[in-house]
């Protein structure tokens, strides 16, 4: 697998990328290996993150799978444990696998708070926790933040909180790393073609077609694709973005503007 553009290259580099079995991270981790990442994906579906390894393996990339919860510490050491041993270090993580709740604060339990929030914050701090130590020649690290961390949207509290506190965490790991080398931007997607379309729908009780076409209503009249998400992702892990450290990029089809 070679590089399609010598700037964007990944090669010999090692990825993490969490919630690589769907979506977004599905289409990066794929993404990042014919630009000559040696990839982990990670996933809490370790089936399917098994699938998307062996996709990868079989058109010629270098990946493994590792099953793992990352809104847990062993979680996340585990995942950069795997990076480690399988090839013998880390350049690149994609911070990406992430949870929504479509509920206001009226019926959102405490527990789905605190899960929302695990999963799509504390996971970001713990990943940086144990990956920034084995950085040791410098690295990136792409956050996955959301056009709502960046403005509010309805029945999605914890969602757009979450997302807010990733886009700022970004900025904050931005300042306390740059010295090793290390740059941290976040990447904020509109409304994908990926399966959580579907689950918001199933969690607001809307008919899908009305859902899925009121995706469009942004100037570019039409959701993204994942693959289009991935390009952004890999410009900003590679040596393209040299200079870019605590941005926010906006990847939506002209929604926010
Ligand atoms: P997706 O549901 O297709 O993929 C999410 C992946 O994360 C899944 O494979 C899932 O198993 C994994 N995951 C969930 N919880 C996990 C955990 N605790 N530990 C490990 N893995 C876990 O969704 P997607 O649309 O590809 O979402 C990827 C990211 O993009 C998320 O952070 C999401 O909030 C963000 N995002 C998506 C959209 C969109 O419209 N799809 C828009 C803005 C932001």
């Amino acid at each position: 697998m070679t590089s399609q553009n010598p700037v964007h290259t990944l090669a010999g580099q090692t990825a993490i990328v969490t919630g690589g079995a769907s979506g977004i991270g599905r289409a990066t981790a794929s993404l990042f290996a014919r630009h000559g990442a040696a990839v982990v994906v990670a996933d809490i579906d370790g089936e399917g993150a098994s699938k998307i390894a062996a996709e990868i393996g079989a058109a010629g990339g270098r990946a493994v799978a590792v099953t793992a919860d990352i809104a847990s510490e062993a979680g996340c050491r585990h995942v950069v444990q795997t990076a480690v041993d399988a090839f013998g270090g880390l350049q690149v993580l994609f911070n990406n696998a992430g949870i929504i709740r479509r509920t206001t604060a009226l019926n959102t339990s405490c527990d789905e708070w605190d899960r929302v929030m695990a999963v799509n914050v504390r996971s970001v701090f713990l990943m940086c926790k144990y990956a920034i130590p084995v950085m040791k020649d410098g690295g990136s690290i792409v956050n996955t933040g959301s056009g709502w961390g960046l403005k509010g949207g309805g029945n999605a509290l914890s969602y757009c909180a979450s997302k807010a506190a990733v886009v700022n965490m970004t900025r904050a790991l931005a300042i306390d790393h740059a010295d090793a080398g290390i740059r941290v931007n976040s990447i904020n997607p509109g409304d994908t073609d990926t399966p959580m379309l579907r689950e918001e729908a199933r969690q607001l009780m809307e008919d899908w077609t009305a859902f899925n076409a009121s995706t469009a209503e942004r100037p570019m009249r039409r959701k993204g694709h994942p693959d289009e998400i991935a390009q952004a992702v890999l410009f900003l892990a590679s040596p393209a973005a040299s200079f870019i450290t605590g941005a926010a990029l906006v990847v939506d089809g002209g929604g926010l503007a």
